[in-house]
């Protein structure tokens, strides 16, 4: 049996606190970040190419706008009296100039194709992955996981670092690279200068860490509430949903629960845009007021200092407050990012522990296809198994104890027993929708843990009570038994099933649309279609669910003979609810309290006077 991973077998994804996934191995997470990042490591290299060669390219203009001030529109003689504006150098210094603006918009515009398709390419693969291991988790992750969570696992999480995936590395190496350069220039313009306009920078540095906190906390809460409302709206806004709203005069009481979440949604976002304004505030004052003291300390440089430490002209104060004013946007850029890629931390936190679930259900390292099992295609058997829910309380009595019986190719095993007796279960068991707690199933002798569940499932055909019908038409629904079954096997698969009439008597025929928003077909219909679907399949086992008992007599009568017709030649496992049809079985299991109690053909038992005899007796009167 595998283990549960990473998670811990007992931790319900649903309950999990964001306040855990705050708090995960950071180094590591960010690694695992930059791992995503490896399939485009070209692109990668290309960007941080272009970025730094656009950002060295920010810093030239102010260095030209120096010469075209000291010497060309106000060039001075030796004995520093202002001559006439040279405008062959001026003429020279502005073409270059919107040359080096016309260059980096080009670089600019290549950049940010590269980043966006980086980005999110890398997000879509977060996407598809996730995707994919939900898929792979067993059935009791589903049974105990709200849809609406999982669902906003998918989007919401993912949707909340795609921002971060796709600015991330332009924005860091770009303004990280902007912001040297343009240090370096200020300092070969005056290091004295430069000493002043960046005297503040590191208590700006702890003030951003210490937003970044407040917001990873907000943002970690936020995605929480986003969850709840997806769930509520997946929970109410579905037609079993609705319709359960509305005949219980509901739709106030979920009107309310849903604006209660969604105020809590409207305070947090409101909290994280606003958290962090009074810093990005003070940074902006800050940055836009260096450049008046700059003129203050020149002015103070020009009037105070000795001859030589004086020497600043007009073109170093210039170029100097230009690129100084330039530093604002990627710094105040990169404290965004930092704090975006601090507040993404909860979320990659939340993304990654997805995708490190572990399937309780998954094939042995080196799982055997059924053509190499040593039985019969077709026999099932099950050895003294029993069972529990991985999380049904420890003082709970095992769902399922002791059960055995070999159902040969081709026999039908029945199932009956008052409700919650465990019938159901057995049959999941026999398909590997649950594992085993104790004993062993065997399918063609081979036990399904050594057997790789792709070929067990290609063998089994599955009805359950509730028929599930995609959005799309009849014969797409059937297809996705076999999706390249021709026309004529559908139709015959569906005479088989006793549903073709019905299906040629709708107005558009097999393309009839049916499902969530589609044409309502009843109970019984969609039923036999489900009947059909498995006949296309043609597989060796079938196990049932009957829900006759949710249909009227005439109805059942019809599901009755297409479920006849498909078990024929089938071993078939089946959970009835009424004796009458399953008169032929060749065996009926009598299952009380999670264990069989009796087992024998419908005569045997009746004869038997015991519990099945009891059965038959309550369901005649
Ligand atoms: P039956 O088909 O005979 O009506 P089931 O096999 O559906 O019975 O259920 C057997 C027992 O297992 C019941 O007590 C039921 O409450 C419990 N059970 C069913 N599904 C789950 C689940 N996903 N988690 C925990 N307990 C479950």
């Amino acid at each position: 049996m595998s283990g549960r991973g990473l998670t811990g077998g007992s931790r319900d994804p649903d309950t999990l606190r964001a306040e855990n996934a705050a708090a995960p191995d950071i180094p590591r997470l960010w690694s695992r970040v930059g791992e995503l990042f490896i399939p485009y490591r070209r692109h990668l290299i290309l960007t941080a190419i272009l970025v730094l060669a656009s950002s060295a390219l920010t810093v030239v203009p102010p260095l030209i706008v120096q010469r075209i001030f000291d010497h060309a529109l106000f060039p001075t003689d030796a004995a520093g009296a202002v001559l006439a504006p040279r405008m062959g150098l001026l003429t020279e210094l502005v073409f270059l100039m919107i040359a080096i603006f016309l260059g980096a918009a080009g670089l600019g515009i290549w950049q940010t194709w590269l980043t966006s398709s980086v980005g999110n390419r890398v997000t879509g693969d977060l996407r598809v992955r996730l995707f994919e291991r939900l898929q792979r988790m067993e059935l009791a992750f589903f049974t105990r996981t709200k849809t609406g969570v999982i669902q906003s696992r998918l989007q919401n999480d993912v949707g909340g670092v795609a921002g971060v995936l796709t600015t991330f590395v332009s924005s860091i190496v770009g303004n990280t690279a902007t912001v040297i350069a343009s240090l370096i220039a200020m300092i070969v313009l005056d290091w004295r200068l430069t000493l002043l306009a960046v005297v503040l920078m590191p208590g700006l540095v702890v003030a951003q860490r210490r937003v970044g906190l407040v917001r990873q906390r907000i943002a970690a809460r936020t995605q929480e509430s986003l969850s709840e409302m997806t769930s509520i709206t997946q929970e109410t806004l579905s037609v079993s949903g609705i319709l359960l709203s509305k005949v219980y005069n509901r739709q106030r009481l979920e009107s309310q629960r849903y604006s209660d979440e969604n105020r809590t949604q409207i305070r947090l976002q409101v909290q994280q845009a606003m958290s962090g304004q009074w810093f990005f505030g003070l940074v902006t004052v800050i940055m836009s007021s260096v450049p008046a003291v700059i003129y203050l300390a020149a002015g103070w440089l020009l009037t105070e200092g000795d001859g030589a430490d004086a020497a600043i002209t007009a073109g170093t104060v210039v170029a100097f407050t230009t690129i100084q004013a330039r530093l604002l946007f990627p710094l105040m850029a990169l404290m965004r990012v930092a704090l975006e890629v601090q507040t993404s931390r909860a979320l990659f936190a939340r993304i990654f522990e997805y995708l490190d679930l572990q399937p309780a259900i998954a094939d042995a390292p080196d799982a055997r296809t059924i053509a190499d099992a040593p039985g019969p295609l077709g026999q099932i058997e099950f050895r003294d198994v029993s069972f529990r829910y991985p999380d049904s309380p420890p003082d709970m009595p095992a769902t399922l104890d002791g059960i055995s019986f070999v159902a040969k190719p081709g026999q039908t095993h029945a199932f009956v027993g008052p409700s919650g007796a465990g019938k159901t279960t057995v049959v999941y068991l026999a398909a590997r929708l649950h594992e085993v707690s104790g004993g062993a199933v065997l399918f063609a002798g081979e036990d399904v843990r050594k057997l790789s569940q792709e070929s067990v499932v290609e063998h089994i055909g599955v009805v359950t009570q509730e028929t599930y019908l995609f959005h799309a038409t009849i014969a797409e629904n059937l297809r996705y038994a076999k999706p390249d079954a021709t026309m004529e096997e559908l139709e015959r698969a569906c005479r088989a099933a006793n549903i073709h009439d019905a299906i040629v008597g709708f107005a558009d025929g097999y393309d009839t649309v049916v499902g969530e928003r589609g044409y309502r077909l009843s109970g019984g219909e969609k039923q036999r279609i489900a009947i059909a679907r498995v006949l296309l399949k043609d597989p060796p086992v079938l196990l049932l669910d009957e829900a006759t008992s949710a249909l009227d007599t005439v109805s059942e009568r019809v599901v009755q003979q297409a479920l006849d017709a498909a078990a024929k030649g089938r071993t078939t496992l089946v959970v009835a609810h009424r004796l009458s049809t399953i008169a032929d079985a060749d065996v009926i299991h009598v299952v009380e309290g999670g264990r069989i109690v009796e087992s024998g053909t419908h005569d045997e038992l009746l004869k038997a006077g015991g519990a099945f005899a009891r059965l038959a007796a309550g369901q005649l009167t």
